[in-house]
């Protein structure tokens, strides 16, 4: 297996033109930090211009294939079912020097046989473009967990990982089946879970699914159900290992602290951990039960609010969501990531249980509970909530166990009295990892990373601190968070340029002034 602590590619910038032309690619920063190389590829009549984001390993990302090239960011968590599918054995490249046994090669293969299918096939977090005689095919991941943005006209396609790189002065026409981005004209991110084909001589577009939520539910007697929850997630955990030490972010909660046990137990040595608090509260002791337990290297990192209102702008910069809970929710992560420290860790979170299993729900009563995973599971996409640039902008690579693609399609159809029992939320995964974790930390009931690291509504009280009535809250932050985006999205403006209390100022007199309702 090849050693990778970050993918060969973890986010790109490509233009693809029909009948060849003068294209260049547009100079707009990435907010994910990275190597970047460009590159030429593609043929004359269709000629691909690729600015790649990357570890050191480029040619990994891309893989050519009779008329096909590939492009991908992310990684792939099924190769092993993927290359079962390919009987002549481990894809082979036809230009020299790429690594044949990359992701890229296996998509590139699988496209040859299955064509725009073959993303139907993938379990992986990634964003990728095919490029084939005539036609450009975008795909995200099931959980469209690397996002990604297209601008397209007849005869040209500008395809990126991040919707500001592709702010540029030419019109995009009308994408069926993407949604169009504030600030941006043409700008479109691809929905979760879809192929998008385009054929570039007219610029048409049609969209696939390639997974959906499933909405149907399983029923299991209680053993049956904890095995499956046990085997698929220690499946997902070693499939994002690789040769070095991950780090896993632990809240000493459930969730986290499940991925680190089993990330201890299937490596078989010592992994890194970490917790964050700020100074009015945290989990450590929580997290210091956990990291014993488990023998992991484990440290504490302290955030002050002051540092973690600085980080909104990069939140917002990094995540380009424009859901203020979001944004609030993923604060305390964003800052967390840039103290992390080292070069390019792999970090693994628990991050996202709560929704397929229905976590926030702790009164027990069935139909609301399920209710609420199947709406939280149709409305997730475009949040960007999973983006690996959260932890990109220091240079790290995020990868979120329970949200891989054979875990939901376990966690998800359970019905709902597995997910709820015995007075207890998330049972069948506390159920699942009773013998590698500490008692309390299999009953601990659930925090969520705002509420258990004294970070409560930073981002509320901040306007309300500056003035906002509690009424207007709701309108201001979101004011607040459009404002942002247009800035260090849709304007190109470096986050470290906002001021994030002469703009809270200034909300919070348009609030006042009911300016905002
Ligand atoms: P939550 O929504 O609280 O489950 O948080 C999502 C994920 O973020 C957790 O599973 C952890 O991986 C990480 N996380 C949350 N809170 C903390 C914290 N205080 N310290 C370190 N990591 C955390
Ligand atoms: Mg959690």
């Amino acid at each position: 297996m090849v050693a990778r602590t970050l993918p060969p590619a973890t986010g790109f910038l490509t233009l693809v033109e029909e009948g060849g032309g003068p294209g260049r690619l547009p100079a707009n920063p990435f907010a994910a930090r990275g190597t970047v190389t460009d590159l030429r590829d593609g043929t004359a009549a269709q000629p691909l211009l690729v600015r790649l984001l990357h570890s050191g390993a480029p040619d990994g990302a891309l893989a050519h294939r009779d008329g096909l090239t590939v492009l991908l960011a992310g990684e792939l968590y099924n190769r092993d079912e993927l290359l079962s599918l390919l009987p002549e054995g481990p894809p082979s490249d036809t230009k020299p020097d790429t690594d044949t046994d990359a992701d890229a090669a296996v998509v590139a293969a699988l496209f040859e046989r299955y064509d725009t299918h073959a993303f139907r096939l993938l379990n992986g977090r990634f964003a990728a473009l095919v490029v084939a005689d005539g036609r450009a095919v975008l795909a995200t991941d099931h959980a469209g967990s690397v996002p990604l943005y297209v601008k397209v006209t007849a005869g040209r396609l500008l395809a990126a990982t991040e919707a500001k790189a592709l702010r540029t002065p030419f019109l995009g026409r009308p994408v069926t089946g993407a949604r169009p981005v504030r600030g941006l004209p043409g700008v479109h991110q691809v929905a979760a879970g879809t192929v998008l084909d385009v054929t570039l001589g007219t610029g048409a577009c049609a969209a696939d699914h390639t997974w959906q939520p499933p909405r149907a539910r399983r029923i299991l007697p209680e053993d049956e159900a904890v095995d499956t929850v046990r085997i698929a997630l220690e499946r997902a955990v070693r499939t994002r290992l690789d040769t070095t030490t991950p780090l896993v972010v632990i809240s000493g909660g459930l969730d986290s602290s499940s991925v680190a046990a089993l990330a201890a137990r299937a490596l078989g040595h010592k992994i890194d951990t970490v917790s964050m608090g700020t100074p009015e509260a945290n989990e450590f002791p929580q997290a210091h039960t956990v990291a014993e337990h488990i023998g992991s290297v484990h440290q504490d990192i302290t955030i002050t609010t002051d540092e973690l209102l600085a980080t909104l702008p990069h939140t917002v910069w990094a995540a380009e969501s424009l859901d203020p809970d979001i944004i609030e929710y993923l604060l305390p992560l964003t800052a967390l990531y840039l103290r992390v420290g080292g070069t390019g860790r792999r970090i693994l979170t628990g991050y996202g249980a709560d929704i397929p299993l229905g976590g926030m729900h702790r009164e027990g009563r069935l139909a609301p509970l399920d209710d609420a995973i199947a709406h939280d599971m149709a409305t997730f996409d475009g949040l960007n909530e999973m983006t690996p640039t959260l932890s990109a902008i220091a240079g790290h690579w995020t990868t979120h166990p329970y949200w891989d693609r054979d875990v939901l399609d376990v966690l998800v159809p359970l019905e709902a009295g597995l997910k709820s029992r015995y007075g207890q939320d998330k049972w069948v995964l506390r159920a699942a990892m009773g013998d590698i974790l500490p008692r309390e930390t299999v009953l601990r009931p659930k925090l969520g990373v705002h509420e258990g690291a004294g970070v409560t509504s930073a981002f509320s009280r901040l306007l309300t601190d500056h003035g906002v009535p509690h009424e207007h809250l709701h309108d201001a932050k979101q004011t607040y968070v459009n404002e942002l985006f247009d800035q260090v999205v849709a304007g190109g403006a470096h986050p470290d340029t906002v001021d994030v209390t002469a703009h809270a100022e200034r909300i919070s007199k348009l609030a006042r002034s009911k300016a905002i309702r």
